[in-house]
């Protein structure tokens, strides 16, 4: 199934004809290479800063290794690329409290929902039980398509029309600790970094769910679209200042995606990366490995 996914990322690539691989089709290591691939970084939406970090140190991996061909060069990248991405790798862990308390944000159509619903699945595959709360009140649809997930998978729901969302979210936290759950998974109204008193609700959902349990909320991730490039670099830094977030979702990354924004995340914003979507289906939520991505992007 990983084999699939990598399949999976690096036909995406090679449909936007960024693949930086074709760099490496040449036959002599020259400035002229440097060039092309400083380009394809770019155009990979690996973002200036992350680019310039590879190529002086690729330029100092092939010194140091006296690389002459232009395969073991490509090989010199995959290197560099896995060291700068292995800081966001980290497990998420459940089980240090109870309810380990997950708040969720995102901007609209990022593939929250999908994720939270795969996130459900994986739990309760890993023998978690698990308590969802849809502080979305606003969103008929939303609390709906939560609804499904909640139903697929058996778990309970905390749900209300037209609430406070800090309110949904405070008596889920309670539910979730008087049930004796062991995860309560918090979905937040889709949002962009732009509108400030949503931002500013976030903020005080986070609060109100400290409020209910001092420790929580435990985790807060952010899911972001793969495909929206140095866009998503923008939403991490924002989010990350309203709200502190512990990791991230980057879900997409089979269909178009150019893959180089975790380059940006990772030199400029390392938020741990906890899971990727590669897929609409439900199986489709892996974890990250830095080395298997960046061997994926240069394939
Ligand atoms: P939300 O508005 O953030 O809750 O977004 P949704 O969860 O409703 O997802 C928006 C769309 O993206 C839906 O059509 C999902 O099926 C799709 N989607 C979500 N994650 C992935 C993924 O990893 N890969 C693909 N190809 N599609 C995804």
């Amino acid at each position: 199934a990983r084999q699939n996914w990598i399949e999976r990322l690096r036909s995406g690539l090679h449909k936007t004809g960024t693949s930086i691989a074709t760099v490496f089709t040449g036959t002599k290591i020259d400035e002229a290479l440097y060039e092309e691939l400083e380009d394809a970084l770019l155009m990979a939406d690996a973002g200036v800063k992350a680019t310039q970090h590879l190529l002086s140190d690729l330029r100092r991996r092939v010194k140091e290794t006296k690389a002459t061909e232009p395969a073991a060069v490509k090989a010199l990248l995959a290197d560099a690329l896995a060291d700068l991405l292995r800081p966001l790798e980290k497990p998420l862990v459940i089980g240090e409290h109870t309810p380990t308390v997950i708040m969720v944000a995102g901007v609209n159509g990022a593939g929250k929902t999908t994720s939270i619903g795969k996130l459900t699945r994986h739990l309760a595959d890993h023998g978690q039980s698990v308590l969802l709360a849809a502080a979305d009140t606003f969103r008929a649809a939303a609390r709906e398509q939560l609804g499904v997930w909640a139903t697929r998978n058996t778990v309970e729901i905390i749900s209300q029309e037209g609430g406070d969302p800090a309110a949904v979210s405070f008596d889920a936290v309670n539910a979730g600790r008087a049930r004796g759950k062991d995860v309560v998974l918090v979905d937040t109204a889709g949002r962009l970094p732009t509108q400030l008193h949503l931002m500013q609700e976030l903020s005080k959902i986070r609060r109100v769910i400290t409020k209910a349990e001092p420790s929580a909320p435990h985790e807060v991730l952010l899911v972001i679209d793969g495909n929206t490039g140095q866009n998503a670099l923008a939403q991490v830094r924002a989010f990350d200042e309203a709200l502190q977030l512990t990791g991230l979702i980057v879900t997409k990354l089979d269909g178009t995606a150019k893959g180089g924004v975790l380059a940006a995340i990772a030199q400029e914003r390392p938020v741990p990366v906890y899971f990727i979507g590669v897929g609409e289906r439900v199986e489709d939520l892996q974890t990250f490995d830095a080395r298997e991505f960046a061997q994926a992007l240069l394939a």
